[in-house]
């Protein structure tokens, strides 16, 4: 039998290329409200206000009150690969910001409608200007506004039909992103939010703010954002948490944080899942599965019949251990000598739960 002849190759065409590539770092409402907040907190916002509708499909608004963009950079804001964060690949060794790449508002213009407000400082007025496929589609129009970046985001994935069928679940996705904002209103601190949902009908409107308490008391005002977000029940039974490595044969970094107690478990508290959050240098969220494998094991061996736990786990390494270009959503970071600060927390926690595993039971008998 004859070979069938190869099929032509053809170069994609920038704009399939640049949607592929958007539908990558926003798989989903969440991940946009992730990608504003992070760029507000980089703005450094001390307040940052959400609105959601339909679940973020119909509407993501962010305000905040950070320093603003300037008007003769508004032409190429959402053009990939547009940054005021980095200039040279090294930078990325000791980047402080959590963005760097220049491409989520890029992204979201490519998979949705975007209309930024801004305003810097000493200006009488600010400007306002809409986005589509990474470019304006008017010159930016003079408006009154307050200090700060508001950020549209209208009918997300409306060109992309197959991921607007599998996000149907609109009250799924409001939770995951109040979820978010809980998880930012903790670690920053000093930095106030809230999220609304705006519904069909005005008697569904339901308000959710999370106001957080002022950055001077580190530890206990951490607490006190955990209170304020998660409520008395949960930050009643934490316990505080330190391990720490300084040794360049082994590992270098700092761990703070809270862990629920027996106490905590015992209860079967409603409502809480797992929490489980892991921060890097520089505030970064990410996820780090094996350690969440490593504190859950930890959990299930010490309280057969706990619920899931709750932990806040911050870590603080040296940039240059941290690789964080590894994820497109830069969801997951890698991180030097991964096994043996897993191991180091682990054992933290374990000592920490089985104690005061001892001190309740000891209670229950007297
Ligand atoms: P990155 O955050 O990786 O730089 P983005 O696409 O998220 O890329 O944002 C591009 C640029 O737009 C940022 O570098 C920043 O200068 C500016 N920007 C975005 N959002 C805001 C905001 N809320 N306040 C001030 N500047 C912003
Ligand atoms: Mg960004």
């Amino acid at each position: 039998e004859e070979a069938k002849e190869p099929p032509r190759i053809q170069r994609l065409s920038e704009s399939v290329v640049n949607r592929i590539a958007a539908g990558e770092v926003i798989q989903r409402p969440v991940s946009a409200v992730k990608e504003l907040v992070e760029n507000s907190l980089d703005a450094h916002s001390t307040s940052i206000n959400l609105l959601v509708k339909d679940g973020g499909l119909k509407l993501i608004q962010v305000s905040d009150d950070g320093h603003g963009i300037r008007l003769e950079d508004l032409p190429i804001l959402c053009e990939r690969h547009t940054t005021s964060k980095l200039s040279a690949f090294e930078d990325l060794q000791s980047i402080k910001s959590m963005g760097f790449r220049g491409e989520a508002l890029a992204s979201m213009t490519y998979v949705a409608h975007v209309t930024v407000t801004t305003i810097t400082k000493g200006q009488l007025h600010g400007y306002r200007v809409s986005y589509r496929d990474g470019l304006m589609e008017n010159e930016p129009r003079p408006c009154a506004a307050v200090k700060g970046t508001q950020i549209m985001v209208e009918n997300l994935f409306y060109n992309m039909a197959a991921r607007r069928k599998t996000l149907q679940n609109a009250s799924d996705d409001y939770s995951k992103i109040v979820d978010l904002i809980s998880r930012f209103a903790i670690q920053h601190i000093n930095v106030s939010f809230s999220c609304r949902k705006v519904g069909l009908y005005r008697l569904r409107t339901r308000t959710y703010i999370l106001q957080s308490s002022k950055p001077h008391f580190a530890t206990s005002s951490r607490l006190d954002a955990i209170r304020s977000v998660y409520g008395i029940s949960v930050a009643r039974n934490l316990m505080k948490i330190e391990a720490s490595d300084n040794n360049p044969a082994t590992s270098i970094f700092e761990m703070q944080g809270y862990m629920s107690n027996a106490n905590y478990a015992s209860k079967k508290i409603t409502m809480i899942l797992m929490k489980l959050f892991v921060f890097m240098f520089s505030d970064r969220l990410v996820e780090c599965s094996a350690l969440k494998r490593a504190i859950e094991i930890v959990y299930a061996a010490t309280l057969p019949k706990a619920s899931k736990p709750f932990i806040y786990i911050s870590i603080v390494l040296p940039p240059e251990n941290v690789d964080v270009n590894v994820h497109p959503t830069k969801r997951e970071v890698s991180l030097l000598n991964q096994e043996v600060i897993i191991e180091k927390i682990q054992s933290v926690i374990e000592s920490r739960l089985r104690s005061s595993n001892e001190t309740r039971t000891y209670q229950e008998q007297t």
